[in-house]
């Protein structure tokens, strides 16, 4: 028997709608490229929206066509989030962060066909647009007064002349919410990279379950600034989710150092925010620097790399801001994990609850997860086993875009390529990327534990640890550190900071002092650049 209620399809169009009608008057407040502060409103977001969409429609962009974007947070960018799915073509965020030679590699590969880009990115487009075979037409994200006078590309359109042109009037179409609605490679951290499809309806439900009040807990008293890039996992999807729940919306466009940001959450009283790791670093730094405080911020969203314990509490314990510690992948639209407290915590010690935090969190509704051996037999959720991290629910993906790689499902389940452990109360914790374990002796050593311990000495701006031959081990970690200027540190200091803190035999061999670790095109330490680096580095012998 069927049930008889609506089959309203959940399409990405809705949250604007319901944004307009029932939230039209909040804010949504962006640093532009042209540099000063734009602010409207989701009624103007919703006006200019239908005004990109004619326009598409008005070039021949039909149902399917790739759209690609290369910007900033913006809310030009985000009227494209909604112009392009909207009439159910394709939006591609590419990644401005790669070479120029992958962005075509990937361009092509998506079949783009417009690319609408910042102003700031047009040296990076003229270097990849002779290679972009698909590409018919590019457009510049600004006004007239503001079009570079010269490029070396065949021409160049204006977004604001062609988005002001275009009628405001439009019926949203209605079409099958399994309709692809954007795509995003993968960074490529871990080989070639490979599209993830995402389709309306799993954006829709990922929106929902990320509004949750244990997942990131949104909602119309927020004002929430998205660091992560719109061109990085569609910004953790708070571009949807923000206008789903009624919230303000305030994006940093290219002001991600300390000081722009710092600015905006204050003028702007942001609540809530989200980055990886190493962006926050600077901003605590600048933070620590000119003795400020946050007057508004209340919680912080902190993923795509394990968020060191000394954050952590730098967060809460100086500054009042809750650290909401994220586990995702592009994959998985991305949210997968987020570490908050449950009721029996409450009595806990503050250590008690901090060793809960650090870890990656419990699965949201939706997320179904276990993790498993070589062989794919379930292992326990005990806190202590850990293997293979699996998962599977209708934002995880099913098949890269054109089936790159081939079938990546196991029995019904992603491997996420992620190696973790899951205790009784749910909560996992990643040990390491299964590319990143050391392999010492026949035993694992995860590299992320020894990072964090070795993150919260007060002299290390930055480390990572990497495994690194060994003739009667086969590997062994090598710690690398980056110091905070200034500061004097030796290797027995460093390794004499582990005493008491692990297994003496998980205790790096050595320790290697650095200028800079290489970060890739989302922010994440690159291993295997590092691994390259240190191919033929000999461990001392005693
Ligand atoms: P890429 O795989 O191209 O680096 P993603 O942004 O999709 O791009 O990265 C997903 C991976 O990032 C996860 O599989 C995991 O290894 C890592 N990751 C994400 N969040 C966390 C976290 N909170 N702690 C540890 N690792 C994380």
């Amino acid at each position: 028997m069927q049930g008889l209620m609506m089959g309203s399809p959940l399409l990405i169009s809705s949250l604007l709608s319901h944004a307009e009608r029932h939230h039209g008057a909040t804010e949504i407040v962006s640093r532009r490229t042209e540099g000063d502060i734009h602010r409207y409103t989701y009624r103007d977001l919703a006006i200019r929206a239908r005004q990109v969409a004619n326009a598409l429609r008005e070039a021949g962009v039909k149902p399917g066509d790739r759209v690609a974007t290369l910007a900033w947070n913006g809310y030009r960018h985000l009227e494209l989030y909604y112009g392009v799915s909207g009439i159910g073509a394709v939006l591609h965020t590419l990644n401005p962060r790669l070479f120029p030679e992958q962005i075509a590699w990937i361009a092509n590969h998506a079949e783009d066909q417009i690319l609408l880009f910042d102003l700031t990115f047009l040296p990076i487009v003229e270097a990849f647009a002779p290679h972009a075979k698909s590409i018919q037409r590019y457009i510049v994200l600004t006004d007239r007064a503001h079009m570079p006078l010269t490029s070396k590309l065949p021409e160049l359109g204006c977004y604001e002349e062609i988005v002001t042109a275009a009628s405001p009037v439009l019926e949203w179409p209605e079409f099958d919410e399994t309709s692809a609605s954007s795509l995003c490679y993968t960074s490529g951290t871990t080989g070639e990279p490979k599209g993830v499809l995402y389709s309306h309806r799993s954006t829709v439900l990922h929106s929902y379950a990320a509004a949750l009040p244990d997942a990131l807990n949104l909602s119309a008293r927020d004002a929430v600034l998205p660091v992560v890039p719109m061109f990085h996992v569609n910004a953790w999807g708070l571009p949807y989710a923000a206008p789903m729940v009624g919230a303000k919306l305030v994006l940093p466009g290219p002001g991600l150092d300390g000081k722009s940001l710092y600015e905006l959450f204050e003028n702007e009283h942001v609540t809530v925010s989200a980055g990886v790791p190493t962006v926050w670093l600077g901003l605590l730094n600048y933070v620590a620097e000119h003795g400020l405080k946050f007057s508004s911020m209340r919680r912080t969203i902190i993923g795509g790399s394990a968020c060191p314990p000394a954050m952590l509490r730098s967060f809460e314990e100086r500054y009042g801001v809750q650290v909401l510690h994220a586990w995702g992948m592009t994959e998985m639209s991305p949210l997968g994990t987020v570490g908050v407290l449950k009721h029996k915590h409450a009595s806990l010690s503050r250590e008690e609850q901090y060793a809960v935090q650090y870890k990656q969190g419990r699965a949201i509704y939706g997320v179904d997860m276990k993790i498993v051996d070589d062989a794919g037999v379930e292992l326990p959720q005990d806190g202590i086993a850990f293997g293979n991290l699996y998962v599977r629910g209708p934002w995880v993906i099913q098949r890269y875009f054109k089936d790159a790689g081939g079938d990546p499902l196991v029995s019904g389940w992603f491997p996420t390529g992620d190696v973790a452990t899951i205790d009784a109360d749910g909560y996992m914790q990643i040990t390491d990327r299964s590319k990143d374990v050391i392999k010492s002796g026949g035993e694992w050593i995860g590299s992320i534990d020894l990072e964090n311990i070795a993150m919260a000495h007060p002299g290390v701006a930055m480390a990572a640890v990497i495994a690194v031959r060994h003739p009667k081990w086969d590997e062994r970690p090598l710690l690398i550190v980056v110091k905070k200027p200034g500061v004097e540190l030796s290797r027995a200091d460093m390794l004499q900071h582990y005493e008491g803190k692990i297994a003496k035999w998980w205790t790096p061999d050595d320790v290697a002092f650095v200028e800079s670790i290489p970060l890739g095109a989302t922010g994440k330490m690159l291993k295997a650049k590092l691994r390259e680096q240190f191919k033929d580095y000999r461990l001392p012998t005693i």
